[in-house]
Order: structure tokens, then sequence, then C-alpha cells
């Protein structure tokens, strides 16, 4: 996209309310762009003359707090505030910003809002001040992305992996590999321009072996983002099982509350529940199909059935057998009906007298995971966390072209930058011509360059953008 016409065009001054609807001890409304100032002086009158105004020796802080009063554009009283001044560029945006901390109200924050508008200010869109902030070159498109996941993570661990990409951490790795192809892509140029000098084969081998090492940091980080991108957006897990196995019993456990009504006497809980737990730091919506109590052919059936429709929607699936109990054709039923690749057989009830050995358990298993809990005692949760952790790590996600989650694009930009690498290396094994590579160099710098925003589509960078709340 052309940044520097985008920029032209942020000529406009913007406000906002910036803190979260509701009471509060303060409500910030926040202003930026060129006549911030002036907007804020029309509204903003200092209790009295403070220090800093007092003449300096021609030095201008960049930052100022002032206490005084907002009034209306009919000069009433609206609310007391302090009145934070920074000047561009030391400021969010890299444009002039005014905040004026008042009451925090809903009503009172509304009224200071109106009066910032009413003089001369326009209301801010969804993330328009984290846009300027892009567009002004404070921050990359990645870097936009990670504020967004650290505002809207909802475990710790996934907010310490956004804030790693946002202190740029993570971002690293993609500053040297476009600075390594563009390396390639030079010594590329420099024989087009002598073509007497024809690059000597060795060395577009060479070329593309430095390709393809480049590739597999690539596909590395691409890992890495992805793992992130899981704790951001976490996975679901089924657990299915016939009634009476303790799948209740076992949401709880992994919930460590009681959430869901657990009873003695089968049929309490008829319908599906679904709940978030943080299991290692990764959101888990745990869905559980209980119901289905009465011990007749047709009910059993349609238990089998409900299983299955939760296992399409699942990630990873609970097959919860009792213990306790020889295993009925319901329990192999519906253990048969889950994926091998990512279901835990959970041997529940450890704490009773085991009726079977896990040898005897194996021919219905099959390559399933197994594990042996009691959901009463909590004994083997600890483990079965364990594992449903490795399975969520491992989930393959399906990337498309959209910027619907920070992990999803930035991943996938990286793997299509490997990809384009791998091509040249593959290229230059089969001896095609040097200048042939550079139409794949160029593809795995374009690519890169979507990551930061710098060749990033006009509409992925909107739908960033659009994630945003107001104010930020
Ligand atoms: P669901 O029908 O599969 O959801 O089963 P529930 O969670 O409602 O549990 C059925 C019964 O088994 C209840 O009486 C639970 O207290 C009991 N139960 C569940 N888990 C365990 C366990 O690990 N050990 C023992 N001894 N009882 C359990």
């Amino acid at each position: 996209m052309d940044v520097s016409s985008a920029v032209a065009c942020a000529s406009d001054t913007i406000a906002a309310i910036a803190t979260p609807p509701g009471t509060g001890g303060i409500a910030i409304i926040r202003v930026s762009g060129p006549s911030a100032r002036q907007v804020a002086g029309r509204v903003f009158r200092p209790a009295r003359q403070q220090r800093s105004e007092e003449p300096s020796q021609g030095h201008r802080p960049k930052w100022r707090a002032k206490l005084g009063g907002v009034f209306d554009s009919n000069g009433q009283f609206v609310d007391e505030a302090i009145m934070l001044s920074m000047l561009a560029p030391a400021s969010y945006t890299r444009e002039d910003v005014v905040e004026l901390s008042c009451h925090g109200g809903p009503v009172v924050a509304r009224a200071v809002l109106q009066a910032v508008l009413d003089a001369g200010a326009r209301h801010a869109s969804p993330g328009e001040f984290t846009r300027r902030a892009f567009l002004n070159g404070r921050i990359d498109l990645g870097q936009a992305e990670a504020v967004l996941q650290v505002i809207s993570a909802r475990t710790d661990r996934a907010r310490r992996s956004a804030s790693a990409f946002l202190s740029g951490q993570s971002g690293s790795i993609v500053s040297e590999s476009r600075e390594a192809v563009v390396q390639l892509m030079t010594r590329i140029e420099a024989s087009l321009d002598f073509p007497e000098d024809d690059i000597p084969q060795i060395e577009v081998i060479e070329i593309g072996e430095t390709a393809r090492r480049i590739a597999m940091d690539l596909y590395g980080a691409a890992s890495e983002v992805y793992r992130g991108r899981i704790l951001w957006e976490g996975a679901s897990v089924a657990i299915v099982g016939r009634p009476n196995v303790g799948k209740s019993r076992l949401l709880n456990a992994l919930l460590r509350e009681e959430r869901a009504i657990v009873s003695d006497w089968p049929g309490t809980t008829r319908d599906t529940v679904s709940e978030v737990a943080n299991i290692r730091g990764i959101p888990i919506q745990l869905i559980d199909t209980a119901g289905m109590r009465e011990p007749t052919d047709a009910v059993e059936r349609i238990g089998v059935e409900r299983a299955k429709g939760a296992l399409a929607d699942a990630n990873i699936a609970l097959a919860v057998v009792d213990g306790s109990m020889l295993l009925s054709e319901y329990d192999q039923a519906i253990v048969a009906i889950t994926p091998e690749d990512r279901t835990i057989v959970v041997v529940n009830k450890s704490d009773l007298a085991a009726a079977f050995d896990d040898g005897d358990l194996r021919c219905h298993v099959g390559n399933r995971r197994m594990l042996r809990v009691s959901a009463l005692a909590g004994s083997g949760i600890d483990q079965l966390e364990a594992e449903i952790e490795a399975l969520a790590m491992a989930r393959e996600g399906h990337f498309d072209d959209g910027a619907r989650s920070f992990g999803t694009r930035i991943a996938d930009c990286l793997r299509r930058s490997a990809a384009a690498l791998d091509d040249a290396a593959r290229a230059s094994s089969d001896g095609v011509p040097a200048d042939m590579l550079s139409i794949d160099l160029r593809a795995a710098l374009d690519a890169l360059g979507e990551i930061t925003g710098e060749t990033a589509r006009e509409d992925v960078v909107e739908r960033i953008f659009e994630q945003f709340c107001i104010g930020k």
C-alpha cells in the first residue's frame, strides 16, 4: 500500500473515549492530530498558570500535565480534568496527542467527548489511533496485531507471548531474513547489469543453499508464531462417553471449580454444557455432551449421534470410560467414533478397584492416548492437562488470506516466504539461470513485507484495524 498518501490523508484531528464504558476512577478522552492542542485549548482552562508555563530558556517539554476544567461550547463547566499533552512525535500516534482525564462515569466522559467534538475534532473509528501509529511508522503491522493480541489475551501466557512480539523479540527474524534475501538479490542483479560476467553455476548453487537455510529459519519461526496463535484462539475439547462415567465431574475438575451441576442420579445434565477453562495458559472450551440416560437402544443411538456432532465441532476429544466397570458396547461405540490422532481415552474412577487392566483396553483404544484419572479425587488431572496441551499445540490450523487472527496471518506470510525460498533453492539445483531465481526471491521478500505492512493489501490492513475498539 502507499503509506505516504495515507499519512497525508490523516490530517484531521480525531477524538474518542479511550477507557472502557462504565464507572471507574477516571475516564480518558484521547485527542490526536495536527490541531489536537487547539481543540484542547478551546475546551480546557488550566486552574492556574503553572510553573512549566513560565518562560523557559528555549526548552519546550514534550509532555506536560495540567489540572483544570473542561467547558462546553456554551462556556458551561463540564468537569474537572487533568490535561496531558504529548507533542509529536513523542506520542502513541506520533502526532500531537492530548488526553483529558476526567471523573470516570459514562455520562461525564461522553459530555467531555462532546465538548471536544464541538471544538473541531472528529469521532475516531475503531483502531484509528493505532492505525495512525502504523501509518506514521511508529509500529509495524505485526506489532499493531500484537497490540490487539495483548488487549484480547484471555490467559496470562497468551498475554506474555504477545508482549514478546510487541517488544520486537520475535520480529527480528523477519528483518534479518529480509536483509539476507536482499543480499542474495543484489548478487543476482549485479550480474544482470554485466551480462558478460554471467554468475558461475557454483555461485547459483550457493545462493540456493543460502535460500534454503533462510527458509528453514522461517518455517521454524512460523511454528513459533503458530503456537502463539493457539494461546490466543484456544482449542475446543469434546468430552464424550456414556452416562455416569463422570464427564461432568471431569469437566469440573478441569475447570477447577464447580460450574455444571453434578448429581449422583443419572439424567441431571440434559443439555450440552460448554465452559472455557485455562489449561496451562491455553483457553480451552470444554464441551460436555451430557444427557441421554435411559438404557434403551434408541437412546444409545441418539447418544452416539450427539457425541459425533460434538466431535465434529471440537479439535480434541476426551473419550471417558468408567474404569471400575467392564466396558459396555455403548462405551466401545463411543470410543470407536473418536479420531485416533486427537483423542485421549480417559479411564475415570481410578480411586475405585479397576475392572480391567490397560492391556484389556488396548484393542479398543487403538492409537489413541490413554490415561487413568480420578475426577473425584483429582488424581491424574495434571497429566491429563499436559496431554491436552500437547494435542492443542500440535493442532494444525487452516490458513486463509484473511487477517482473522494474529498468528494466522503472520504464520501464513512466514510460510509463503519460506516456500518461495525453497522454490529458489530447488530451481538453483535444477540449473535454472540465476535471473529466474530473482522471481522467487522477490516473492519471498514480498511475503515478509506483508508482515510489517509494507506490501500488505489495503483490505488486509483494514481488517486488522477493524478488530480494535474505538479509542485504541
Ligand atoms: P456423567 O453422566 O458422565 O456426566 O457423570 P457424572 O459426572 O454426573 O458422574 C456420575 C457419578 O459418578 C456421580 O455419582 C459422580 O460423583 C461419580 N464419579 C464421577 N467421577 C468419579 C470418580 O473419579 N470416582 C468415583 N468414585 N466416582 C466418580
